[in-house]
């Protein structure tokens, strides 16, 4: 009871105890994870709203946790980025996902998730231009995906990595695009090639008004700023049809495909052209 006043007591909670337990050994694991090349990529397919036609994929990480079983990225990227893990894991990430595309037919695209701590490491245009090389997999195909919490400090440095990766040819999409503080500002402020909408907006479409009115203005928006949009968290045709209906040019999600392995999707490439 007395000692509840001091705040410097309840750093030996039990409860406090067993998170910091909790962490140390998730971060032990990680680094066993990437010392002994556990980690996976599953592929999302990215598809054209109009055509049907798959335009490429989103890389997204997986991790079977040896005595737990599949931990899903956002329980584990940020103690990754805690500990610095997230450089080495992000840089495994790129290259895997480059070598994979290189046996993909040459149009398709991979898109890489680069969190916000791996982005202003020293080195994040060194580990893309050496994934690019070590795979051969051409610059136009790569898409950096990043979020709102990239552009929110060091605006200069910031935008001068943007620039350089986009000089070489990569595509920049805005990740989780209308969540948090990302503004349209954004858009005008720093080079990007696409527009990705939150599933937090896609879900609602047919049942709230206001997230079809936020689709519209962002799908209009950055058509102005001649840049591409894509949706993320399509599950039903109501939403598909009311984001071509706004001329969302791209969709993503489990009515397309849900994440899966590189060879199950090339098996679907295979299926859907008939080759
Ligand atoms: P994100 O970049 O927004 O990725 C989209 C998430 O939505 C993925 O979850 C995906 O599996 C899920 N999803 C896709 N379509 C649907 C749908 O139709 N319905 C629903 N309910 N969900 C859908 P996942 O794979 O668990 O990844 C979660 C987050 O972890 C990602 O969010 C991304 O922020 C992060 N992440 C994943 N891979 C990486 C990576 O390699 N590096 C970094 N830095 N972050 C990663
Ligand atoms: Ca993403
Ligand atoms: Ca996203
Ligand atoms: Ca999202």
């Amino acid at each position: 009871a007395k000692e509840s006043g001091r705040g410097g007591y309840r750093f030996f909670s039990p409860e406090m105890n067993q998170k910091l337990l909790e962490r140390r050994a998730l971060e032990a694991d990680l680094r066993v994870a990437l010392a002994r090349g556990d980690f996976r990529l599953a592929y999302q397919p990215q598809v054209n709203l109009e055509t049907g036609a798959v335009m490429g994929a989103e890389a997204l990480l997986r991790w079977d946790r040896p005595g737990v079983g599949n931990m899903p990225p956002d329980r584990f990227i940020s103690v990754a980025e805690e500990t610095g893990l997230i450089g080495p894991i992000g840089t495994w990430a790129l290259q895997e996902a480059c070598r994979e595309a290189m046996t993909w037919p040459d149009h398709l695209t991979i898109a890489v998730n680069v969190s916000p701590v791996q982005f202003r490491q020293a080195g994040l245009f060194e580990a893309v231009v050496s994934a690019l090389e070590s795979s051969g997999l051409a610059a136009g195909r790569l898409e950096v995906e990043i979020t709102e919490g990239v552009l929110l400090n060091d605006t200069d440095e910031t935008l001068a990595t943007l620039r350089r990766l986009r000089s070489v040819g990569v595509k920049i999409a805005m990740d989780d695009f209308g969540t948090g503080y990302s503004s349209l500002g954004y858009l005008q402020k720093f080079p990007f090639d696409k527009v990705k909408i939150d599933r937090s907006f896609v879900r609602h479409l047919g049942d709230d008004r206001s997230a079809e009115a936020i689709v519209r203005a962002v799908v209009g928006m950055s058509h102005a700023l001649g840049v591409h949009t894509i949706a993320e968290g399509v599950e039903t045709a109501v939403q598909a049809d009311m984001l071509r209906q706004r001329g969302c040019e791209e969709v993503q999600g489990y009515m397309y495909g849900k994440p899966m392995s590189g060879d199950d999707f090339v098996e679907m490439l295979t299926c859907s052209t008939g080759v």
